[in-house]
């Protein structure tokens, strides 16, 4: 069965959709969303409902979690903060009502899921380093962990010894003896220096990982955020994708 992996759409529709199409033209059978639907973009309601619409599995990110005022936004950037009080006022009961049913983990398929690490979920803690990996991989109950978060693309390797390694380069075949952690990288905010959309295909039978980069109409989605006069530095990084 081949499935996708999105995350950090961040309200950022025209990413979305190019990307729930491009999901169709690979003839997945199930999209499953990692969470950050909202935040920094200037769709978070209309994203809401195509995600919930279309992903059977929805993930809390730490900006759901805070939507759903759960995180002290004295925790957030200036940027973030302000973003956050723009998207609380664009939603409607549904939507919270939608976000209420997302979940901050899940173990599906033998696939382990979830927004930003496995250790302590609701803390939101980033995996960039080798040593944030082996914290993480020991709270993984799969051979294979799927995660977003960081916005950078990404694959740690456990071997079968407990060493950990990152992979260079992306697409690849999971070898049987180790386990892995796999950035997904972000739908609507990249920030690896290629503005493209991103997301990943998993064949579960085959078990071969691929990262997929979509353009889409990056023009329109700035010039909504211009209109809803939402931070200028949000907006132009979706132009050099970091
Ligand atoms: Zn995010």
């Amino acid at each position: 069965m081949k499935i996708a992996l999105i995350s950090d759409i961040h309200a950022n529709l025209e990413a979305l959709e190019a990307v729930l199409k491009d999901c169709e033209s690979q003839k997945v059978e199930a999209v499953h969303c990692l969470g950050d639907v909202v935040g920094y973009g200037a769709d978070p309601g209309l994203c809401l409902e195509l995600i919930n619409e279309r992903c059977k599995i929805r993930l809390l990110g730490n900006h759901e979690y805070a939507a759903l005022g759960l995180l002290p936004t004295d925790l957030l950037n200036q940027v973030a903060r302000s973003s956050l009080t723009w998207t609380h006022d664009q939603l409607t009961d549904r939507h919270f009502a939608i976000i209420a049913e997302f979940t901050l983990e899940m173990i599906e398929n033998d696939l382990h899921l979830v927004h930003a690490s496995p250790f302590e979920p609701d803390k939101w803690h980033y995996i960039l380093t080798q040593t944030e990996a082996k914290e993480a991989f020991a709270h993984v109950r799969t051979r294979l962990c799927f995660l977003g978060h960081s916005h950078l693309p990404a694959i740690f390797g456990e071997n079968s010894d407990g060493s950990v390694r990152q992979q260079v380069g992306h697409d690849f075949l999971p070898d049987e003896e180790c386990r892995y952690l796999i950035n997904v990288g972000s739908v609507g905010q990249p920030r690896d220096n290629d503005p493209r959309a991103c997301y990943v295909t998993c064949d579960t039978s085959e078990g071969d990982i691929e990262y997929h980069r979509v353009e889409y109409d990056i023009a329109r989605a700035r010039a909504k955020m211009a209109q809803a006069r939402l931070p200028q530095m949000l907006i132009d990084r979706l132009e050099v994708g970091r």
